[in-house]
């Protein structure tokens, strides 16, 4: 199996009539690099930036992450990269940051919160990849953006360290894209004031599901009764996806759903073209796609959902197997 995945590594992630599907690998340490090569990835749509921070002892200085940056950069060699701002708190704890003593840390203070409410932390980040850039392209994600103020806040504060660079003769990034995850449902109803004020947007599908049905993605007591084929989620991703991509905004899919092959063609069917995923999962989801006849899956997945509410995954994994996908 390894092997016919090895064998895929050059071949478009293109479906049968024609489809180009961006193929991106998430990753989170310098070492997750290495399979950008392997694997024949079109870039990094997801580059956690929180996992450093968390095995250190002490929270990493402006000339320390602008390393890291830059070696990521680097090795990327030219290949979209996506770096995401610190997304710390919930289940991502750091060390030397005081116990964040959040009864419900998920719902709490994480991610752009505690970025806007500590301004100087994110504004070091977000100096540090810029001069990581150092003239080349650069494409910045904001988590767990809840509502459209925080963007423009979370821009101001990117607008602040641009002055701050050009005035130290620092190179403005040739193409600098913003967006955000869409993490938090209430997002979906601000998409018209939203969609203005970024360059793309990204569904972090681990958070969303777990808001969409309350249920925390970390207990499979709770987690494991919610599919992400159901038709409540399906639907609200088509919604979204609609409003999106008529608006000239690049939608991408980055939660773990995206690197499961049967998941990923439901996200195709709703009109997703850029998913991005763990490294190992771009072969099986590269194949599916190789065999994929998109018009064809597109018109079952939407008569599918106008079905009763049961999840689709049954439906589409005889879809699958009847199509040889
Ligand atoms: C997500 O929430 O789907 C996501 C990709 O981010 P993380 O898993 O890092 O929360
Ligand atoms: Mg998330």
């Amino acid at each position: 199996r390894r092997r016919k995945y090895a064998a895929l590594r050059d071949l478009p992630p293109a479906t049968r009539d024609q489809a180009r599907v961006g193929l991106y690998m998430n990753a989170g340490l310098l070492i997750d690099m290495q399979h950008l090569e392997e694997t024949g990835a079109d870039g990094i749509g997801l580059y956690r930036t929180e996992i450093p921070f968390m095995v250190r002892s002490e929270f990493p200085d402006v000339e320390a992450q602008a390393w890291l940056y830059s070696r990521v950069l680097d090795i990327a060699d030219g290949r979209p990269v996506t770096f995401r701002t610190l997304d710390v708190g919930g289940d991502k704890v750091l060390p030397y940051v005081d116990a964040f003593g959040d009864e419900n840390p998920a719902m709490g203070w994480r991610a752009i919160r505690i970025g806007l409410d500590r301004p100087a932390m994110l504004r070091r980040q977000l100096r540090a990849m810029l001069q990581a850039a150092n003239g080349r392209p650069l494409s910045i994600m904001f988590p767990m953006i809840a509502d459209v103020s925080e963007l423009l806040a979370a821009r101001r504060l990117l607008e602040l360290e641009l002055d701050r660079a050009r005035r130290r003769g620092l190179p403005e990034p040739e193409r600098l894209r913003v967006g955000i995850m869409f993490e938090v449902p209430a997002l979906a109803w601000q998409l018209d004031s939203l969609l203005p004020h970024v360059d793309f947007v990204s569904v972090g599908t681990n958070d969303l599901m777990q808001f969409l049905f309350a249920a925390d993605r970390g207990n499979a007591r709770v987690s494991a009764r919610y599919d992400t084929l159901s038709p409540a989620l399906l639907r609200l991703l088509h919604f979204v996806v609609e409003k999106v991509r008529p608006a000239g905004v690049e939608i991408t899919v980055c939660g773990e759903m995206a690197g499961r092959p049967v998941e990923a063609l439901a996200l195709l069917a709703i009109g997703v073209r850029t998913l991005s995923m763990s490294p190992g999962a771009i072969g099986p989801v590269k194949a599916m796609i190789r065999s994929l006849d998109l018009t064809e899956a597109s018109a079952f997945v939407s008569s599918a959902l106008t079905q009763p509410d049961r999840p689709l995954r049954e439906t589409l994994r005889l879809f699958a197997a009847d199509h040889a996908v």
